[in-house]
């Protein structure tokens, strides 16, 4: 039963007749893990928090620099040097009270990662390099919990959404060799609004997720902010990928 301040809070939400009261019970009874409050984490994060998500735990070990202003929104010149996971999670604790903000102030590694997963119906992968979104990768894997992942280098965005119980690739299959280099918008340059655009891509697939709605699992989607162009293309199981193909397949 939501209270009259929740009708009024969550408004737009539930006049909407695919999300309704129903989808918004639902959006305050999920828990989402944010790992990452940079660019992608930040709007994330904020829309998560201002449409209800009951739960949102962040984690990122860093300190706000003067270079992240040009786009990560949750920080302002005061903050400089402070945790980026604490200052977030007072921005959005302000956003929205009616919710719970845990903001952890640590990396994620194979050591954390488990058992913050565990404890979440969903992860987003909001991190800028490799070796941690392999490990999310697996994390979610080995636990079965869906992650949706973003990332995004000067105009250009991707996304994906990925679900260990059904038969498409992984992040792993689409980065098979730590040769190549997925897009990473803290070594090069980054159109602001671009990975805004992706951060809160990942945001509208983590609410309809929750509320039911069917998600383009396993499809890599993505993004041109020159010539604002999606494109959409499905990622395959490699037989041989030690993340999800071989013996550690789940079945569809
Ligand atoms: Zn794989």
């Amino acid at each position: 039963m939501l209270s009259n301040e929740q009708l009024l809070r969550y408004s737009s939400n539930i006049l909407m007749k695919e999300i309704g009261e129903t989808g918004q019970q639902r959006l305050l009874k999920s828990h989402v893990l944010i790992i990452g409050l940079g660019g992608l984490g930040c709007p994330a994060s904020q829309y998560l928090a201002s449409s209800g998500v009951g739960q949102i735990t962040l984690v990122d070990h860093d300190t706000i620099s003067l270079s992240n202003l040009q786009r990560q929104t949750l920080y302002s010149s005061d903050g400089i040097g402070l945790s980026k996971a604490w200052q977030a999670g007072h921005s959005l604790s302000r956003l929205n009270p009616d919710i719970r903000i845990t903001a952890i102030e640590e990396k994620a590694y194979e050591g954390n990662l488990d058992a913050l997963a565990e404890q979440a119906d969903l992860v987003l992968d909001c991190t800028d390099n490799r070796e941690t979104r392999y490990l999310i990768n697996q994390s979610c894997y080995r636990l079965n919990t869906p992650l949706i992942s973003a990332a995004a280098r000067g105009f250009n965005g991707q996304l994906i959404a990925l679900n260990p119980g059904q038969s498409h690739g992984c992040y792993q299959c689409l980065y098979p060799d730590a040769v190549t280099e997925p897009l990473n918008c803290s070594n090069a340059g980054i159109a602001a609004p671009v990975v805004g655009i992706m951060g809160s891509s990942q945001a509208l697939l983590a609410i309809n997720y929750f509320t039911g709605h069917k998600l383009a699992w396993g499809y890599l989607q993505t993004f041109n902010g020159l010539s604002q162009n999606w494109q959409q293309l499905y990622l395959p199981r490699a037989a041989s990928c030690p993340v999800c193909g071989g013996q550690n397949a789940h079945s569809n």
